[in-house]
C-alpha cells in the first residue's frame, strides 16, 4: 500500500541529466554534487544512479563515510573539509578528498606525517566570502601545502561562484578572472562551475565541473524550468484527496481564516503539509494538480493537510490523485509561489514521505 504522501523518483532521468552536463562541458571531468542526502533524493540512491561520474562531492565528512561504507569507490570530495585532527583522520582512512579553505586546516595538515596521503582541493575565495583563502594569501598557502608530506600532488584548485544564476551580473566574470589570474602560475586541475556556471558561463568551464541541481533535472535559474533547459526532473511529489465538501460564501478556511470564500464552491482537503516538506509559505493561489487539472491552494498550509478550491471539478472525490509538483507542474513554479528556490523544496521532503522509484511502479 502506498501511503497518502509519496515522492516518485525517476532515476533514468539522472542519467539523462548527466548526459546534458557532458554536452555542455564535453572536455571537463564531472564531480556530481550529492550533498544533503542527494538534494533530498537519497544519497546512496543518487550515487548509484550516477555511478560513472569522475567524482562525487558531499558537504560533510559523515556523508562521505556513508558513501564509502556503502561500497562507493569513486573519488569523493568533502566540500567543507575538516575542522579538527580527528576529522582529518576520517578523511585519510576513508580516502576522501578534502577542500582546504582556512588556516586552521593548514596547521592540522602541517602537524601530520605520512605515510597516508590525502588529495586536496585548495579553495580561493573570489568574492563569495564564505569559504576560501583570499587571493593575496594564495601563493603562500599553496607553497606551505605543497611542503606537507601528507598532501598528494597535484593540488587541485577551486573557487565557487556567488551569483552565476543571474546572467546579467558581471560579478561572475570578475570571479572567474580573479581565479584565473591567481592560479595562473600554479600547476594542478582547476574547478569553478556549479550548474549555473555550466549552463550559463562558458568561461567557467575548466578541468572539473561541479553540477548539483541540474543533475536532479531542476533549473538553477530563477526564470526557467529544468524542462525548458532540456533536463528531466527526477522527483515528483504526490498525495490524494481525503475529503471533499461544499463551502458557502463568507466561510473561512484553515488556521487564522486567511482565505474567505466569496462564492460558494467545493473544497478538497489534501493529505500533505509542511510536515511532509510542502512549503509552509506557499501563497493562496499556488497551483495544485487534482486529477491532472490545476486548482488553487486556499488558506494556510498546515502540518498534515492543505486545502484547495476544486471549483468546477465537482466530481472529485476522496482518494483522487493529487500532484504537488511533477509533470505539468514544475517544482520551480511552486518555489516562486512560496518565495523560495526549488533547492529547498526537494531538500525539504521529510522522512514521512514514502519514496517510490519509478521503475518499480
Ligand atoms: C552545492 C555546491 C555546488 C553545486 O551547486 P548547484 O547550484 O546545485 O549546481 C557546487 N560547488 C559547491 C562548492 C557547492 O557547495
Amino acid at each position: 500500500m502506498i501511503p497518502a504522501a509519496y515522492a516518485v523518483l525517476d532515476l533514468n532521468a539522472a542519467a539523462h541529466n548527466l548526459e546534458k552536463v557532458r554536452s555542455f562541458a564535453p572536455d571537463a571531468k564531472i564531480m556530481a554534487v550529492i550533498k544533503a542526502n542527494g538534494y533530498g533524493h537519497g544519497l546512496l540512491r543518487i550515487a548509484k544512479a550516477l555511478h560513472d561520474v569522475d567524482a562525487f562531492a558531499v558537504a560533510r565528512v559523515d556523508e562521505g563515510i556513508r558513501l564509502r561504507k556503502a561500497g562507493v569507490t569513486n573519488r569523493i570530495a568533502v566540500l567543507e573539509g575538516f575542522t579538527c585532527a580527528e576529522e582529518l583522520d576520517e578523511l585519510l582512512s576513508h580516502q576522501l578528498d578534502a577542500v582546504v579553505h582556512c588556516f586552521t586546516q593548514l596547521e592540522i595538515i602541517a602537524d601530520r606525517t605520512g605515510p597516508a596521503q590525502i588529495a586536496v582541493w585548495l579553495k580561493l575565495d573570489t568574492g563569495m566570502n564564505r569559504l576560501g583563502f583570499k587571493a593575496h594569501e594564495f601563493d603562500e598557502v599553496y607553497r606551505r601545502l605543497s611542503n606537507c608530506p601528507i598532501i598528494r600532488q597535484p593540488i587541485n584548485l577551486m573557487t565557487h561562484l556567488a551569483n552565476a544564476d543571474d546572467l546579467s551580473d558581471d560579478v561572475t566574470v570578475s570571479q572567474i578572472n580573479l581565479f584565473n589570474a591567481t592560479v595562473a602560475a600554479l600547476p594542478g586541475p582547476r574547478s569553478i562551475a556549479n550548474s549555473a556556471g555550466i549552463l550559463g558561463w562558458q568561461q567557467a568551464l575548466t578541468d572539473w565541473v561541479r553540477p548539483g541541481i541540474m543533475l536532479y533535472g531542476i533549473s538553477p535559474f530563477p526564470d526557467s524550468t529544468g524542462e525548458q533547459l532540456g533536463l528531466k526532473p527526477i522527483m515528483s511529489l504526490h498525495s490524494r484527496l481525503i475529503a471533499v465538501k461544499p463551502i458557502e460564501k463568507g466561510d473561512k478556511v484553515g488556521y487564522a481564516g486567511t482565505w474567505v470564500c466569496d462564492t460558494s464552491t467545493t473544497l478538497g482537503i489534501v493529505a500533505i503539509g509542511y510536515g511532509d516538506g510542502y512549503p509552509r509559505y506557499a501563497k493562496i493561489g499556488t497551483p495544485v494538480l487534482v486529477n491532472g487539472k490545476r486548482v488553487p491552494l486556499v488558506g494556510r498550509v498546515s502540518m498534515d493537510m492543505i486545502t484547495v478550491d476544486l471549483g468546477s471539478q465537482t466530481d472529485a472525490k476522496p482518494g483522487d490523485a493529487v500532484t504537488l509538483w511533477g509533470e505539468g507542474l514544475a517544482v520551480e513554479e511552486i518555489a516562486r509561489w512560496a518565495e523560495t528556490i526549488p533547492y529547498t523544496l526537494v531538500c525539504g521532503v521529510t522522512q514521512r514521505v514514502q519514496i517510490v522509484e519509478a521503475a518499480s511502479l
